[in-house]
């Protein structure tokens, strides 16, 4: 089998997150932390460490630095760089196009400007707007349920004209995917019980499933009506969510809406584990799309390479997205940018030596992934 060189392939990053300004953790459990979704210490200070892909991570770091394959010689040697070169130097040798940033995480404070990060990489960035944040923010400034609706349809209106490009939702991770319209009275009591936790502290964490349901459902309309993408958490994450609602299949009512088919729907993360049921979703649905993310989740290549077979045996490639999911860090979006190639580059090798494709369909295949189909979805 001859892998399919993908190399010099310019990426169009379709998920990713900001990079922290400091780049100096202040410990070994610090750096270590940045690479687990898990808060329990034990797993954040020891177990970590013993992961495939964090074991690959210190092999490749130090292979770029040139340093010995230890975590104190990486972390020594990246300390060498100051922050802004650290980021240049790794986003450079990514070789990425545009990077698709989802603004809702991490709080803005703590990040690289995108401008910054645009001029450190020397590509474009294109902003998603999280709209849980915008949600909560608009139950804490509006008194009453239709307030917020309304308030939510203006601030949605024109989501391209504010300069996003698509939207992201989290509701995997909040109240789980089986999205469905409510009745007005449990809405409105949903809607009261947020309002008190607006009142006692000031904010609200949107986890009231009948009022992110319906707002849900008002967002979808506006970006049905802008023909904009939706982004989907689905699968693999950290503790907040039930992996069981994070099923992409629990979205089938939301699908199954006429009304709502001009809005692309984006699931992330390949829905790992439910990667094969995501990949069907997207052969099923005209407007399904799916995303093949190399950084997070934090996996060996095994089980990467295993994803990305699933993915191109189930779903039309038209329909595959490549991305990082990387956050915090630039050997993240690195080492996804490295990993997404080759391991894309194998596989589409293996689907040549089986009769699947021929070589210059497995070529156009690994561009349409790496970068084209991006472009076209999100039209950036
Ligand atoms: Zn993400």
């Amino acid at each position: 089998m001859t892998p399919i060189d993908l190399s010099s392939i310019p990426l169009a990053d379709n998920h990713c997150h900001g990079i922290y300004q400091t780049q100096r953790p202040g410990d070994l459990t610090a750096w270590r932390q940045l690479f687990t979704e898990s808060t329990d210490p034990g797993m954040r200070s020891t177990h970590v460490a013993t992961t495939l892909f964090y074991r690959r991570l210190i092999h490749e770091v130090a292979a770029f630095f040139e340093c010995e394959p230890t975590e104190e010689a990486v972390l020594a040697a990246r300390q060498q760089h100051d922050d802004h070169s650290l980021i240049r130097k790794f986003l450079r040798a990514a070789n990425i196009d545009v990077l698709f940033i989802d603004k809702g995480y991490p709080p803005p404070e703590l990040l690289v400007s995108d401008a910054m990060v645009s001029n450190l990489a020397n590509c474009r960035v294109a902003p998603m707007l999280r709209v849980e944040l915008l949600m909560q923010r608009l139950i804490a400034e509006n008194g009453t349920l239709s307030a917020v609706v309304e308030a939510l349809r203006a601030a949605l209106n024109d989501v391209r004209g504010q300069g996003y490009v698509a939207l992201k939702s989290i509701v995997a991770y909040r109240t789980g995917l089986n999205i469905r319209a409510w009745d007005i009275d449990d809405v409105e009591e949903a809607f009261a019980v947020a309002r008190r936790e607006v009142e006692i502290g000031g904010s609200v964490q949107l986890s009231h499933k009948p009022l992110l349901d319906t707002l849900l459902l008002v967002t979808f309309a506006e970006a049905a009506r802008q023909e904009l993408p939706v982004q989907f958490h689905t699968g693999y994450g950290d503790t907040d969510a039930d992996m069981l609602l994070a099923n992409p299949l629990h979205l089938r009512a939301v699908l199954e809406r006429r009304e709502y088919r001009a809005m692309p729907v984006v699931l992330l993360h390949e829905s790992y584990p439910y990667t094969r049921q995501g990949a069907y979703l997207a052969t099923v649905y005209e407007n399904v799309y799916f995303d093949l993310s190399y950084g997070i989740p934090y996996l060996g290549c095994h089980e990467m390479v295993d994803f990305t077979r699933a993915a191109f045996s189930v779903a039309p490639i038209s329909k595959l997205l490549y991305s990082s999911d990387a956050v915090g860090v630039p050997e993240l979006h690195w080492i996804s940018a490295m990993d997404g190639r080759r391991i894309l580059g194998q596989v589409l090798g293996e689907c040549v030596a089986n009769g699947d494709l021929s070589t210059t369909e497995a070529e156009q295949a690994g561009v349409a992934v790496l970068h084209d189909n991006a472009m076209r979805l999100y039209k950036s």
